[in-house]
């Protein structure tokens, strides 16, 4: 129970417990008591006793509210691939992650397999990152996510880590690959109440010269159908199966995905999707409408770093529904979209600066505090000597992770001066 509720401290965000993502509300309730209380007299005990109980009340009321979202990451497990045309007996990993949330929950995955034949040491021979759940069609299971630098492909790489950073006010996590050009962070997010995935993709280039940042998404509308007749709706044009086309970034910047023969319930058919990207980004955008496969391919614009999206998947829409359900979600979404900051949380500066302040403030009203006021004076000094390098333009997972931890490590020794404070006289 404790540890869950420390969590809150630094991993606290803005909501319902107030806009500064504020401590426990039993510690103002505590504070309350002591500032009425007529001096520290024989009431004390008593005072004492209400308080610790309110904290521990206020706190096990929180434990129980089930949070709103959050992400959870499977660690690569090694496993073999069995029969895999050209991959007999590669070992491979595998990751999964999970943001859930309402009214929609998405997992992803990735997988690659790994061998000494390969010159990077691993490829995803199916593609990048995956859509498990929403599943059964759409968005492609073992990779829809796909990007290349150039003409470095992504999947040709060995993916740096897989983790989750935010869960409360939303869910989000990261993949991070490291190619010769660049640093490149995909990173995914849910939020409660809004039903799409939204997703940036920022490369973080090595030298002054920048790369072609491209993204290729792969679709399978309503299902894994190899006769279907696959349709690709812009603004401006219908395309369908097979057909290519080219899109005018400015004005196709969202995108719908059906199949005429396989409706919603035509042969296991689960209905359409969508997808919208951030159109100031895109400098090029061309659709692949296949039988089978369909895909968006887009490129950054020239010296673009980033690219961003929304998908929907899930929707168990009719064709007839889609694009009247979807339509108006576009704009108001792309709006989302252009305002979110994909940066955790836990790193924006205000959090240390929010703990420190109640810590102190504690501090001077608590007795024998010297053990924990060193280890918080350590813990502060060694997060401020990793800021710049967790803020810098090269990520430094090591320094990140670190970074997270002693963010833990500082709520922990709050929580102890918080329980010392309590018993102070
Ligand atoms: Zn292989």
């Amino acid at each position: 129970m404790i540890k869950g509720n420390l969590g809150i401290v630094t991993g606290g965000t803005p909501g319902p417990r107030g806009p500064q993502g504020a401590g426990p509300e039993g510690i103002r309730l505590s504070q309350g008591y002591s500032e009425q209380a007529p001096g520290h007299g024989r009431l004390m005990p008593l005072i004492l006793a209400a308080a610790a109980i309110a904290l521990s009340t206020a706190l096990w009321a929180q434990d129980l509210e089930p949070p709103r979202a959050s992400a959870t990451v499977v660690p690569g497990k090694p496993q073999q691939i069995g029969a895999y045309p050209g991959h007999e007996g590669h070992p491979t990993k595998k990751w999964i992650a999970t943001l859930r949330c309402e009214p929609v929950s998405y997992t992803l995955q990735h997988w690659a397999c790994y061998h000494e034949s390969y010159p990077h040491g691993a490829v995803a021979i199916e593609g990048q990152i995956g859509m498990m759940s929403p599943g059964g069609g759409n968005w492609y299971t073992n990779g829809f996510f796909n990007f290349a630098l150039d003409d470095q492909q992504g999947r040709d790489y060995p993916v740096k880590t897989i983790r989750a950073l935010d869960s409360g006010e939303r869910a989000s996590c990261e993949f991070v690959w490291e190619l010769p050009q660049a640093w490149v962070r995909v990173r995914f997010m849910t939020i409660p109440g809004q039903q799409p995935l939204f997703c940036s993709i920022v490369q973080l280039p090595k030298t002054e010269e920048i790369a072609t940042l491209k993204v290729r998404l792969a679709c399978y509308p309503s299902g894994y159908f190899h006769d279907g007749a696959r349709v690709g709706l812009t603004a401006a044009q219908v395309i369908k199966s097979t057909s290519k086309g080219e899109l005018d970034p400015e004005k196709e910047w969202w995108m719908i995905l059906y199949d005429e023969h396989y409706d919603l319930g035509v042969s296991g058919g689960i209905g359409g999707a969508g997808a919208i990207t951030e159109p100031e980004l895109v400098g090029k955008s061309t659709v692949e409408i296949g039988a089978y496969g369909c895909f968006w391919n887009l490129e950054a614009k020239s010296g673009g770093k980033e690219l961003r999206f929304a998908f929907w998947n899930g929707l168990k829409l009719k064709n007839a529904e889609l694009a009247p359900t979807l339509k108006p979600k576009f704009e108001p979404t792309l709006t989302t979209l252009r305002g979110i900051d994909f940066r955790p949380l836990r790193f924006r500066e205000e959090v240390v600066a929010q703990v420190s302040s109640e810590f102190e403030k504690l501090l001077v009203e608590t007795q024998d505090a010297e053990a924990e006021e060193t280890t918080f004076k350590t813990t502060l000094a060694r997060l401020q000597e990793l800021r710049p390098t967790v803020m810098g333009d090269q990520p430094n997972l090591e320094a990140e992770d670190e970074y997270l931890k002693l963010l833990d490590e500082l709520d922990n020794t709050l929580w102890q001066l918080r329980m010392k404070w309590v018993f102070s006289d």
